[in-house]
């Protein structure tokens, strides 16, 4: 314990601080297996957590290949090498059909940043709409977009005048409640387009999540995209899926979460799990908006693309289809919860279960009828989860979301300890 503690001083020496830790007095982890995070005293963790393992922790398989390629051979994508072509056809394959052109980068926040940059290349236009309480990444035109207050807290005061927030479609925190909300939510998109209208101002696109991720898991009300990209449309805008971390099988249900709201995107951008922790991320897009950037010239990523990220990309997806993790996602995340709604009867702090698949997440709540967030006891329920061998962390504007999005190899039974151990917590008096 004393020589973590001083690995924890020497990180705090020369680590920056603004890239944080998990916990005041964090597990230094040593390795991982699956679902579980090991430390170097030997206890174990579930970690209920990490969004981008989606394979679990120390996958052999993976491990090989990279091995296998790294010995190889590792370039760039200005070089002619199967691996690129091989990976893009794959990409694209999952795509919805006209979705075929793909750029390969190194993680979300480039991808969005591209995407923009499409966007506006493609539409001879610079406003772009992006959602409230939406997170898209820390690079400078990912940030633009990106509203969430508990990621970025000055973001609402430094936006750039091409950013255009609308309001936040939240059915359980929003002005409008529930299911029935979509024409009140879609109504507020109206007066920010005629506004533009107004000016003479041209419409670039629109950024957004499908189901809501900071906020933690809330799904955007039926329909609402569907009129929202025919408003965009309308104006000549390119519609942007952010689904760095919601797509690629997460949902359980759907591989996409744009399928959720039987959209298509114009554009997709894709990071996080795709690589199962090897930077990679991706946009898919269409040939026309892929070849309007040409009229600034070339695009080019040293790493995005490398033969060892295209295997990397290709074998997370072989693991996934052989260990039929979507499917898993669906049948474990379902039974979670419905286990964790349960727990909602009994403690009155459960506010409710957001989400679907393995991407949920559970809102603490003062009251069920002001919905006061209960943000001091979350963090309290976080830490003593920890003490209890289970990694879970706090989401949402207000911190008071548990972010449920664990490995998708999670188990049933490991499903189930983490909600017996939140059971035990919550029975100690929350
Ligand atoms: N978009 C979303 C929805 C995300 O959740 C994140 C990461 N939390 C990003 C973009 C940025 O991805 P990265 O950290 O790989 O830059």
């Amino acid at each position: 314990a004393a020589e973590s503690a001083a690995l924890l001083q020497r990180r705090q020496a020369h680590f920056a601080r603004p890239q944080k830790n998990y916990y005041a007095e964090p597990p230094q982890i040593e390795r991982g297996w699956r679902e579980f995070l090991v430390d170097v005293e030997g206890r174990t963790y579930l970690d209920m957590v990490n969004n981008v393992t989606i394979l679990g922790h120390g996958h052999p398989r993976l491990a090989e290949a990279v091995h296998r390629q790294w010995q190889r051979l590792n370039t760039n994508s200005r070089f002619h090498y199967a691996a690129v072509a091989e990976f893009s056809e794959r990409l694209a394959a999952l795509a919805p059909d006209g979705l075929d052109t793909v750029f390969l980068v190194n993680s979300g926040s480039e991808a969005n940043d591209l995407a923009l940059r499409l966007a506006w290349a493609a539409s001879d236009a610079r406003n772009m709409l992006c959602l409230l309480e939406g997170y898209h990444g820390w690079s400078v035109a990912s940030d633009a977009v990106s509203t969430s207050i508990a990621d970025n807290p000055r973001a609402l005061t430094t936006r750039p005048d091409w950013v255009h927030p609308v309001m936040s479609p939240n059915t359980y925190r929003g002005p409008f409640r529930g299911p029935g909300s979509t024409r009140d939510y879609v109504a507020a998109v109206a007066p920010v387009l005629e506004d533009l209208d107004a000016k003479g101002q041209g419409l670039a696109g629109f950024i957004c999540e499908c189901v809501y991720g900071n906020a933690g898991g809330i799904p955007l009300p039926p329909g609402y995209l569907q009129q929202v990209y025919a408003m965009v449309r309308a104006r000549g805008g390119l519609c942007i899926a952010d689904e760095v971390q919601v797509g690629y099988g997460r949902l359980g249900h759907h591989f996409w979460g744009f399928e959720q709201q039987q959209v298509v995107p114009d554009i997709i951008t894709i990071a996080k799990g795709m690589g199962n922790g090897h930077p990679l991320g991706a946009v898919i897009t269409t040939r026309a908006i892929a070849d309007a950037l040409e009229k600034e010239g070339y695009f080019f990523s040293s790493a995005g693309g490398s033969p060892v990220s295209c295997v990397v990309g290709m074998t997370v997806l072989d693991i996934m289809q052989d260990e039929r993790l979507q499917e898993n996602a669906c049948v474990v995340g379902d039974h979670l919860k419905r286990r964790l709604e349960a727990l909602g009867q009994r403690f009155p702090l459960v506010g409710a279960v957001h989400g679907m698949g393995l991407y949920l997440g559970l809102e603490f709540v003062r009251d069920r009828e002001t919905l006061v967030p209960a943000t001091e006891e979350t963090a309290a329920i976080c830490d003593r989860l920890l003490q209890l061998g289970v990694i879970m962390q706090p989401t949402g504007d207000y911190l008071n979301v548990l972010k449920i999005k664990p490995p998708l190899c999670l188990s049933r039974e490991n499903a189930d300890f983490f909600v017996d151990m939140l059971e035990r917590v919550l029975s100690e008096g929350w």
